[in-house]
């Protein structure tokens, strides 16, 4: 297979089965600048599905890093300009919302923390409707990548720029299985192996886990009531399957937002507003951080927890088994959605309203209420190992293992 060839396979896996638009339907790409010759192939895909319109939004990180550099803390503090027009057209259309991450993973890490802050807090208000439509599957979603000189530098500083593209698109396209002969074929099949282990987290309806591993994590996290874990695909916005990340490897639930309690141990490193935050330890008690280190980054990590109220509880346990073939490239892509997919991990802040049953029918504050946690931030962090056990413990005490050293029992 020709490079080309490869990347027209990728365009169709992720608008056919990522993101299935649909006849009729509007599409919102969002997508950086260097990646417009794949955001062609990404449009005319969407088009050939029956797309009645695609609004494609390219961003530039270097003009974002312009304006938090040379940005006045006056202009900081207000929402862009054409937040609230999005989000409105977000609010009335529901268009099929695509986004294509890559970039340098450190472009950002000369900022201060603070500024962040700032601007989040300014455009929160103006991404509501996309917040909320997203976290409840009002619309259909879906998170990839391209790969780029900057991200390809992180992962590859050996390589000179261009070997490190071509080194990072192979990996892409072998990850999210685009090498094989038929890969829509080859995601269905995955789809059923992890909707096998779903069904059966739904079956037993543990009551908590016990987590530890030699890396030094151990704790105990609670489950909510009538829990719902979630799977690539088993997400139907309109009745229609979707999946929301490529790759994706992990089964998911939100934890209970009151009862988690212990210490969790990062396993690999978190890129968070352009920084690499390494050896992240956090202390949990009833549910909320009461302590966290790292040996980079730290701030950055205060800086979050202190958001919101539901910034410093738990949104998300998810399984990811330690042989995946993102695991096992043995590569560390410093981009959480590749990350993530080769490690168990938590995520703080926003739980997803599906993780409950009946939960996208409930406002914020009735899923507070059952322990679903709500918050403006969602950032999800590694725990996963070659060493990790994992027991389900049940209402009445009774102990299933889960995992043992890293894999599904
Ligand atoms: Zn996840
Ligand atoms: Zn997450």
């Amino acid at each position: 297979m020709s490079f080309e060839e490869n990347l027209k396979k990728y365009a169709k896996l992720l608008i056919r089965k990522g993101a299935n638009v649909q006849e009729g339907e509007e599409v919102n790409l969002s997508i950086a600048v260097e990646h417009c010759e794949f955001a062609h192939l990404l449009v005319e895909e969407c088009y050939a599905a029956g797309a009645s319109r695609v609004v494609t939004n390219y961003y530039d990180d270097y003009s974002a890093h312009a304006f938090l550099e040379f940005g006045s803390a006056d202009e900081h503090a207000k929402p862009g300009p054409t937040l609230a027009a999005t989000d409105e057209w977000i609010g009335e259309k529901r268009p099929c919302r695509i986004s294509i991450t890559g970039g340098d993973p450190n472009a950002f890490a000369d900022i201060d923390p603070s500024v962040f802050a700032v601007t989040s807090k300014a455009a929160s208000p103006l991404v509501a409707n996309a917040r909320e439509l997203t976290s409840t599957n009002k619309l259909s979603w879906l998170v990839a990548s391209a790969a780029d000189a900057g991200w390809a530098k992180a992962v590859f500083p050996d390589l000179t720029s261009e070997e490190g593209v071509a080194a990072l698109w192979d990996l892409i396209f072998k990850i999210t299985r685009v090498d094989l002969p038929d890969p829509i074929a080859a995601w269905d099949e995955h789809i059923a192996t992890l909707k096998r282990r779903r069904e059966y987290m739904n079956e037993q309806q543990f009551d908590r886990v016990h987590y530890w591993n030699e890396e030094g994590s151990d704790f105990v996290i609670g489950l909510p009531k009538n829990q719902s874990w979630a799977s690539p695909g088993s997400i139907t916005p309109g009745g229609r399957i979707n999946l929301h990340n490529i790759p994706s490897e992990e089964i998911f639930c939100a934890p209970d937002r009151t009862r988690m309690d212990g210490v969790v141990v990062s396993t690999k490193p978190l890129v968070e507003n352009g920084t690499v935050i390494e050896n992240l330890r956090f202390t949990f008690a009833d549910g909320v951080v009461t302590d966290v280190t790292a040996d980079t980054g730290v701030e950055i990590v205060r800086e979050l927890i202190a958001t919101d109220e539901g910034s410093a509880h738990l949104g998300e346990f998810a399984l990811v088994p330690h042989s995946t073939p993102i695991s096992q490239s043995g590569v560390l892509f410093y981009m959480t959605l590749f990350d993530e997919n080769a490690s168990n991990h938590l995520a703080l802040g926003s739980a997803y309203a599906h993780n409950v049953v009946g939960g996208t029918e409930m406002t914020p504050d009735e899923r507070l209420a059952v322990g679903i946690n709500t918050s403006a931030i969602h950032v999800d962090f590694m725990v996963g190992s070659a060493t990790t056990n994992i027991d389900g413990i049940a209402a009445d005490g009774s102990v299933t293992p889960l995992f043992r050293n890293g894999e599904w029992v």
